[in-house]
């Protein structure tokens, strides 16, 4: 079994990305939707820095793997939790 991540790629061989926001706006990270093992997940491609949406470059820090992770954000301190999801 391969452990490469196909990434559900329905549009024009774009990746399904969504950006994860804090409760008051800045983007934190994107989410991913990809398919490990059959199933469908969301992956955490987790900013080093918070950004205002549109704004200057990003750099992603980390990708998260486990469940549940706490982010802080860079800007205004407002805390999200992260939680893996299968659907
Ligand atoms: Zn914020």
């Amino acid at each position: 079994m391969s452990d490469q991540l196909s990434v559900n790629s329905d549009q024009s061989g774009g990746k399904r990305l969504r950006p994860w926001r804090c409760r008051r706006g800045h983007v934190l990270g994107m989410v991913e939707r990809v398919r490990v093992n059959g199933r469908h997940v969301d992956r955490l491609l987790l900013y080093r820095r918070a950004i205002v949406e549109g704004e200057g470059a990003v750099e992603v820090m980390a990708v998260a793997q486990g469940t549940v992770l706490d982010v802080r954000c860079s800007i205004c301190g407002a805390v999200r939790t992260w939680v893996e999801i299968d659907s």
